[in-house]
């Protein structure tokens, strides 16, 4: 996936989003799961450096992807990280209260991206984000991160414990600094984009 990704705009409510188009794709992680750097590992640099900005940590960062070879287009949707709380009843208790109506009813979302870090028990907070995500009936995929940091055995041992922990089917290793997974998670993102036929 040779693509160019352009920084559109930083939402902190929903009358900032962008006009519904292009298939949108929101990437969803507690801090410092290594959201930035999978952004960076699929796109380029522009996104981490714009999420990185002070007080846009606190908002819906978006990007339009262009494939370089076609017209084709999509948004990337950056959301802020949760879970600084050890223990919050609800996700909106540590996210701005746009963040759960945006993933609930944003049309032209076809994907969300859960990263979860590889190195890490399953977190409660991960545990309410996609239970949330399936009352809602959207659409996810789980991504366990810096996997490079695993030996074969640690991750064979750390995945299965996630995939239960969060009663997953599956679970999508990657690795920003060495490239592993990235491929295989750019053509679900793809697919994503493209199984609804306007893609
Ligand atoms: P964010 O807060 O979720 O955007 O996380 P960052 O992308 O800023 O990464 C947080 C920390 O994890 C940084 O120190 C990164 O260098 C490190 N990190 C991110 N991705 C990887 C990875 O694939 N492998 C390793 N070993 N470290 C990573």
């Amino acid at each position: 996936m040779q693509v160019k990704a352009e920084f559109m705009l930083s939402a902190v409510s929903a009358t900032q989003f962008p006009r519904p188009g292009p298939p949108e794709i929101a990437f969803l992680g507690r801090s410092n799961v290594g959201k930035s750097s999978l952004l960076n590992a699929l796109v380029g640099t522009a996104t981490a450096r714009v999420s990185s900005t002070p007080g846009r940590t606190r908002a819906i960062n978006f990007f339009l992807i262009t494939g370089e070879r076609s017209a084709k287009k999509m948004i990337f949707a950056d959301l802020p990280g949760y879970g600084y709380a050890k223990v919050s009843k609800s996700i909106a208790e540590t996210w701005p209260g746009f963040i759960e109506p945006y993933l609930a009813e944003r049309s032209g979302l076809r994907l969300c991206v859960c990263l979860v870090d590889a190195n890490v028990p399953a977190q409660e907070s991960d545990g309410r984000l996609l239970d949330w995500l399936r009352s809602v009936r959207r659409e996810f995929i789980v991504v366990a991160t810096k996997i490079d940091r695993l030996s074969g055995n640690q991750r064979a041992r750390n995945l299965g414990a996630l995939k239960k922990a969060l009663d997953l089917e599956e679970i999508l290793p990657v690795s920003a600094k060495t490239g592993y997974g990235i491929k295989e998670l750019q053509s679900r993102i793809e697919s994503a984009c493209s199984s609804h036929g306007d893609g």
